[in-house]
C-alpha cells in the first residue's frame, strides 16, 4: 500500500472554480423559458417551438434552413438562442470509423472530449460533463489535471447534437442511425455538476421537439458516490441508469482508489444505490476497474459479492485501461476470470466491458483532453 498516492478530501474539488460562462442557449432552457426567451426578444412565443424543431428535431442550428421563419428573424434568434459552443479541434476514429472520439474547445478555450461508439443494435455516446475533473482517482487520466470548470447544460447536449448529426448525415459507416444510448462518463464528475446535468438530461429525454426523445432508459449517469448528489437524483423522476464506481468493497482500499470516500464511505454509497434502486426500480451499475494486484484479489471478490447479494445491481468490470505516468495495469486474464466466478457464486450479475476506443485513447479513463500540439 505505501507506494500508493495518498490523498484526502481536501485536496478534492466539489465545487467548481468561478469562470466567465458560455453564452445563453436554447438547449439550456425548457420549453417555456424558450417561450420566455423568444418574447424578449420582440418575437411571438411559438417561434420557440419552431426553433425547437430545428435543433432538436431536425438538428440543425443553420438560419440557412429555418425557411419558416423570416430572414431577420432568424439571424437574430440563432445568434441569440444557438451561439455555436463547440468547436470541434480533432477527431480520432478507429474500428472502421464505428468508434470517434473528438476533442472540443469551448468558447474559453477548455478543452473536452465526447466519444462515440457504434454497435450492431446501437450507438452510445459518452459525454462530459466537466472540464477537467476534481475528484483526483490516481488510476484516471482526466482526474490527473483537475477541474477547470463545470459545462453548462447546452455544452453537454451539444456533444449529443454533434454526434446524432454525424449520424444523420450517414459520417459513420454503416448507414444514417440515431443515438439510442448516453453514459456520463466522459470527463468530469457528473453530481459535482448536478443542476447542468439534470438539465441536460432533460433535454436528451424530453419528447421531440422539446428535447431530443432519446429513452431515459438508454441514459446512465456514472458517479464516484456524491451520496447527497444521488439521494436527490433518485427524487427526480427520471428513470436513467445510475452507475457508481466502486473499484474496491472495502474502505480502506478505496480510500485511496477513489479519495472522495474519504467523506462517503462504500457502506454509505450502496446505501444510497440500494434506495436508489428501490425508488426507480432500475438496476445499479457498479463500476470496478480491475488493477493487477490492487483490486483484483478473490477475498475482495467475495467481499463485494456479500455486499452485492440479492441486490438490484450488477456489476461492470473494466480492465484498467492505461494512462499516462501511472504504474498499475489491467488485471491477468486468469486473475479476472477469478473475480468474474466469485461474484457469480453469489448470484451477481457481472459483464466485463469492451475496450472500445482504447487505442485512441478513448476509453474509460483515458480522456485528458490534450491539445493537438501536446
Ligand atoms: N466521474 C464519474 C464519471 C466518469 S466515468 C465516475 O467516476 O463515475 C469513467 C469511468 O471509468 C469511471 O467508472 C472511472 O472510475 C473509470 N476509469 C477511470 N480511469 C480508468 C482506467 N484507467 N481504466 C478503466 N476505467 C477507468
Amino acid at each position: 500500500m505505501s507506494e500508493q498516492p495518498t490523498r484526502n478530501a481536501a485536496q478534492l474539488t466539489l465545487v467548481a472554480p468561478r469562470r466567465a460562462k458560455p453564452q445563453r442557449h436554447l438547449a439550456d432552457l425548457t420549453m417555456a423559458e424558450r417561450r420566455a426567451a423568444v418574447a424578449e426578444l420582440g418575437e411571438k412565443p411559438f417561434r420557440a417551438d419552431q426553433l425547437s424543431r430545428h435543433y432538436f428535431a431536425k438538428l440543425t442550428a443553420s438560419p440557412d434552413q429555418m425557411t419558416d421563419l423570416p430572414g431577420e428573424t432568424r439571424e437574430r434568434l440563432v445568434s441569440q438562442l444557438m451561439p455555436s459552443l463547440l468547436t470541434s479541434v480533432r477527431e480520432i476514429t478507429c474500428d472502421g470509423g464505428m468508434t470517434r472520439k473528438t476533442l472540443w474547445k469551448l468558447f474559453d478555450g477548455s478543452l473536452v472530449e465526447s466519444v462515440l461508439m457504434r454497435y450492431s443494435d446501437r450507438v452510445t455516446m459518452c459525454v462530459s460533463s466537466q472540464a477537467g475533473c476534481g475528484m483526483n482517482c490516481p488510476f484516471c487520466a482526466t482526474g490527473q489535471a483537475g477541474l477547470t470548470r463545470n459545462m453548462s447544460t447546452a455544452e453537454i447536449v451539444e456533444q449529443v447534437v454533434a454526434g446524432a448529426r454525424a449520424l444523420a448525415a450517414g459520417e459513420v459507416p454503416g448507414g444514417p442511425a440515431r443515438v439510442s444510448n448516453i453514459v456520463f462518463m466522459g470527463m468530469g464528475e457528473p453530481m459535482a455538476n448536478y443542476k447542468a446535468v439534470i438539465g441536460a438530461v432533460h433535454r436528451l429525454v424530453d419528447p421531440s421537439p422539446e428535447g431530443l426523445g432519446i429513452s431515459a432508459r438508454g441514459v446512465t449517469v456514472s458517479t464516484v458516490g456524491l451520496v447527497p448528489a444521488i439521494e436527490k437524483l433518485a427524487g427526480e423522476g427520471l428513470p436513467v441508469t445510475l452507475a457508481v464506481s466502486l473499484h474496491a468493497p472495502d474502505d480502506e482500499l478505496r480510500d485511496t482508489l477513489v479519495p472522495i470516500n474519504t467523506r462517503w464511505k462504500v457502506a454509505e454509497v450502496l446505501g444510497a444505490a440500494w434506495d436508489y434502486a428501490a425508488r426507480t426500480k432500475r438496476r445499479v451499475s457498479i463500476e470496478y476497474a480491475l488493477i493487477k494486484d490492487i483490486n483484483d484479489q478473490e477475498w475482495r471478490a467475495d467481499l463485494l459479492g456479500r455486499l452485492l447479494k440479492g441486490k438490484l445491481a450488477h456489476v461492470n468490470l473494466i480492465p484498467l485501461n492505461p494512462t499516462p505516468g501511472s504504474k498499475w495495469t489491467a488485471s491477468r486474464p486468469e486473475d479476472e476470470r477469478a473475480f468474474v466466478r466469485r461474484l457469480e457464486s453469489h448470484g451477481v450479475a457481472v459483464t466485463v466491458r469492451d475496450t472500445r476506443g482504447r487505442e485512441i485513447d478513448g476509453a474509460c479513463g483515458q480522456l485528458a483532453a490534450a491539445s493537438p500540439e501536446a
